[in-house]
């Protein structure tokens, strides 16, 4: 019997690959999870998905009704029951925009869509996914949230979450940042990835021993090529793929990025909970600052799956807690 997989964003590329991956396998079925449901047929359909293999899905992320929406008509849905794992992926990034846009519920575009639509899901699903034998749940991290690494530690701007005043305050609009300070939109974007992956490691405390879910983040490498960078000019969008390539060593391409993903959920090996899964394949300059202050591999293509480790402010403890339970309270669970 196939193994029910939801996964956010699945009509484009990293979200795209990891269907793909998963879906041919055989053993899986692919819920995919999208805002576009036109556009993720058509992409199915285009990348010869094989029948049976996957069921389109209505989730908008940038609405909680949707959400939760989403997460009714999963429950009613009569394939293979429960849901056995669950991958967040979707994403925006907005370094572009000089004004804040919002959600329907009146969140920052990139802090809703990235982290409190997924925070909601999460916490709706938890229920049906602690049937399920074996549960999986990852949250897509990445570098840029993790200010030990030369991506996120030395690229400007950094993440810093403050002392949540944005959140304090509710959230809503006009408050744009979850430290209440004026928009910045590729700050926005590391921020949302910061509260992801200290999600999982909440989710870790408050359920894995209880529920037996395993929840995991992971970062890809660096997928120069997805639509992730739209916002970026052409010129861009060009030579970056090039210099991650060549310079730092940190591109990965969609499909191995997709296979990498699709590990985490697949993988015997990956049964461990809490752990922010990484690959130490070429890349020079982009890997992490491991303890000795040492710049290690991760993300270019290649390499063996490690546990990474996370900078000093993902892995606070009290600043999880609170973000957790003031995330509660703007999405409505409390
Ligand atoms: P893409 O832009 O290709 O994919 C993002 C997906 O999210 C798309 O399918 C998009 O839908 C979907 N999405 C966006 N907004 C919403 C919304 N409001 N509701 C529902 N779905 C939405 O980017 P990537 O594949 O690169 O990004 C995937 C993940 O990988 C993200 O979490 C990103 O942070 C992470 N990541 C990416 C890296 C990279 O180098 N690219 C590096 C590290 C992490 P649609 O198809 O309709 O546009």
């Amino acid at each position: 019997l196939k193994e029910l997989v939801v996964i956010t964003g699945a009509s484009s590329g990293l979200g795209l690959s990891t269907t793909i991956a998963l879906a041919n396998s055989g053993s899986y079925h692919v819920i995919m999870a999208c805002r576009d449901t036109e556009k993720a047929k058509r992409v199915a359909e285009e990348n010869g998905l094989p029948k049976g293999s996957y069921t389109v899905m209505k989730l908008e992320l940038a609405s909680l009704q949707s959400v939760r929406d989403f997460v009714a008509n999963l429950k009613a849905f009569k394939g293979a029951r429960p849901l056995k794992n669950l991958i967040c992926n979707a994403a925006v990034y907005l370094p572009k925009d000089p004004e804040p846009s919002f959600t329907d519920d009146g969140f920052e575009m990139s802090m809703g869509v990235n982290h409190l639509g997924h925070f909601l899901l999460v916490n709706l699903l938890l229920d049906d996914m602690s049937k399920a034998k074996g549960a999986r749940c990852c949250i897509v991290g990445s570098i840029t949230g993790n200010t030990n690494t030369v991506g996120g530690g030395l690229v400007y701007p950094r993440a810093d979450l403050g002392k949540l005043q944005g959140f304090q305050k509710g959230m809503k609009q006009p408050i744009a940042m979850a430290d209440g300070k004026p928009f910045f939109g590729a700050k926005a974007y590391k921020d949302a990835k910061v509260c992801n992956m200290m999600t999982v490691s909440e989710l870790h405390r408050r359920y894995h021993e209880d529920t037996g879910i395993v929840f995991s983040s992971m970062y890809p490498g660096c997928i120069a090529e997805t639509a992730l960078f739209r916002e970026k000019r052409e010129w861009f969008r060009k030579l970056f793929p090039l210099f991650m390539k060549y310079v730092t060593g940190g591109y990965v391409s969609e499909k191995e990025a997709g296979e990498r993903l699709a590990q985490v959920i697949a993988d015997p090996k990956c049964n461990k909970s809490d752990v922010y899964w990484s690959w130490n394949g070429k890349a020079n300059t982009v890997g992490y600052i491991n303890k000795d202050g040492v710049v290690a591999g991760a993300g270019g293509s290649g390499g063996e799956i490690f546990e990474n480790e996370q900078s000093s402010a993902v892995q606070d403890k009290e600043m999880a807690k609170t973000m957790w339970d003031l995330s509660k309270k703007v999405v409505g669970l409390d």
